[in-house]
């Protein structure tokens, strides 16, 4: 069933209910307060004629007409009176009553007895209901007479009945009109939703660059269409990051290999002295070791966006690992005509796993030794700053464009100023190193500018010093 009929239905049947409680007790409680007022009024008349009879010393009565002369007030014609005795039977009865009688009840009797008023309702057939009420008068401490003060209920029935026939027919009415402003209102607030349903059809069927229309309130709907957007904003960028990375990868792959298959193709056209199928030999491993690391780190790399590589959390002492990444650097840049030197190493415990973090700092050493001028000098700095381990590389080689700083940590990104300087390389290091950066809860920073050199500086926190 669509949500706007349900919607709708929820709305009318609550209505509908809510309708019938407030009729019913509507209905009740005028009933009520139309009876109350009958037997108010009763009440009035029957006190009057009890004080003109105690007026009059209570002598005994000769007849209605006497009576009425002396109390005009007593021959309202929507009520009649009787005067009972003692025994219950008439005595006077006023002339709008004549055409039958209206006799006393046992308990009327017996509640005059006891000194007490009652009210009564009786119906005879063919007539509409009376109200009566018996008036005990009492002289000291017998019973002399009752008065008996009725009137027809006519009126109030009708009023009531009138009031029913209303109650019915409006109340359909009511609920009608307000079932179709129900029904418009939900059709109202659901039709973003059929928008935006259309609109996630349209992306649904590829075309990413879709967005939704916004509405224009910062309503529920207003959250929706923008929480949607959203996504479809960064589905939109990793399906092109994944377009982009395939590309990337392809063709640093495909480099590698028009370069073996150029060299292989031109060495294979006539017979060539040995030494030149070894250059070229030589020239080719070199090229399968560079595919080779690519193809590892985009391994790795994988495997770390699908949650694969372990990272142990263990107290690390960084200075330790420096010290050992250093010596194993020296001896690489000594080939290299490339000074690596250590600064200030600070005693420093961090939490994490040493082969990776070992893995992070000898490829920003590697890539300052490979991005250095040959006599250059590559600087390892290790402090503790606050709470934070500083772990820094310093060279003075090509240097990296400050809009370039953003960049260099994406896959396969490679300025072009490191492209020219070495061959060496597959842009995708640091994409590695900031990755384990971030699961150690740190992270890597660049300054550096073109031509003057840069600083990396990877920034961990402390471990949690044992209790
Ligand atoms: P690569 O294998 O190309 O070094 P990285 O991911 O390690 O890949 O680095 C990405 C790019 O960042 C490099 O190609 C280079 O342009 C720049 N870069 C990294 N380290 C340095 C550095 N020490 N000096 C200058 N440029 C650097």
């Amino acid at each position: 069933m669509p949500l706007r009929v349900r919607l709708t239905l929820w709305y009318g049947s609550a209505l509908a209910l809510v309708l019938i409680i407030f009729s019913v007790v509507l209905y009740a409680m005028t009933a009520r307060n139309l009876r109350d007022a009958v037997d108010e009024s009763l009440e009035d008349t029957a006190t009057i004629a009890v004080r003109s009879l105690e007026e009059r010393g209570f002598l005994p009565l000769l007849n209605e007409r006497e009576l009425l002369s002396q109390f005009p007030e007593l021959a309202r014609i929507d009520k009649f009176f009787q005067i009972f005795s003692p025994s219950g039977t008439i005595t006077i009865s006023s002339p709008n009553i004549k055409h039958h009688d209206v006799p006393l009840s046992r308990t009327a009797l017996e509640t005059a007895f006891s000194g007490h008023s009652i009210f009564e309702s009786a119906k005879y057939p063919n007539e509409p209901p009376l109200r009566v009420i018996s008036v005990p008068i009492m002289y000291r401490g017998n019973l002399l007479y009752i008065v008996q003060v009725g009137t027809s209920m006519e009126t109030v029935g009708e009023t009531l009945r009138r009031f029913l026939i209303l109650l019915v027919v409006a109340m359909p009415i009511a609920l009608a009109v307000s079932l179709a402003g129900g029904w418009f209102l939900a059709g109202r607030a659901l039709r973003p939703v059929d928008e935006i349903t259309l609109a996630a059809q349209r992306i649904a069927a590829g075309d990413l660059t879709q967005r939704l229309g916004m509405p224009p309130a910062q309503d529920e709907i207003g959250r929706l269409a923008a929480t949607f957007n959203n996504m479809i904003g960064r589905l939109d960028a990793s399906f092109r990051q994944i377009r982009q990375f395939t590309s990337d990868a392809s063709h640093e792959l495909r480099t590698p290999l028009t370069v073996m298959k150029g060299e292989t193709d031109l060495i294979l056209r006539r017979p060539r002295p040995l030494e030149d199928y070894k250059g070229v030999l030589e020239s080719n491993l070199e090229e399968i070791d560079r595919m080779t690391r690519i193809v590892d780190e985009l391994l790795f790399l994988s495997r770390a966006d699908m949650g694969e590589v372990k990272m142990e959390a263990l107290p690390v002492a960084l200075e330790a690992l420096v010290e050992d990444v250093h010596r194993q650097a020296r001896l690489l840049g000594h080939d290299r005509n490339i000074e690596v030197v250590l600064g200030t190493i600070m005693p420093v415990v961090v939490q994490g796993d040493d082969l990776r973090l070992r893995e992070l700092l000898l490829n920003l050493v590697e890539n300052a030794m490979k991005y250095s001028h040959p006599g250059g000098k590559v600087e390892i700095s290790l402090l503790r700053e606050r709470q934070e381990a500083r772990l820094a590389i310093t060279d003075h080689g090509i240097g990296i464009a400050p809009s370039d700083h953003k960049k260099i940590f994406q896959r396969f990104f490679r300025t072009d100023v490191a492209r020219a300087h070495t061959k060496k390389g597959t842009g995708l290091g640091l994409a590695i190193c900031a990755w384990i950066a971030d699961l150690h809860n740190g992270r890597v920073e660049v300054q550096s500018e073109l031509g003057q050199g840069s600083i990396f500086t990877v920034v961990l926190p402390l471990a949690p010093s044992p209790p």
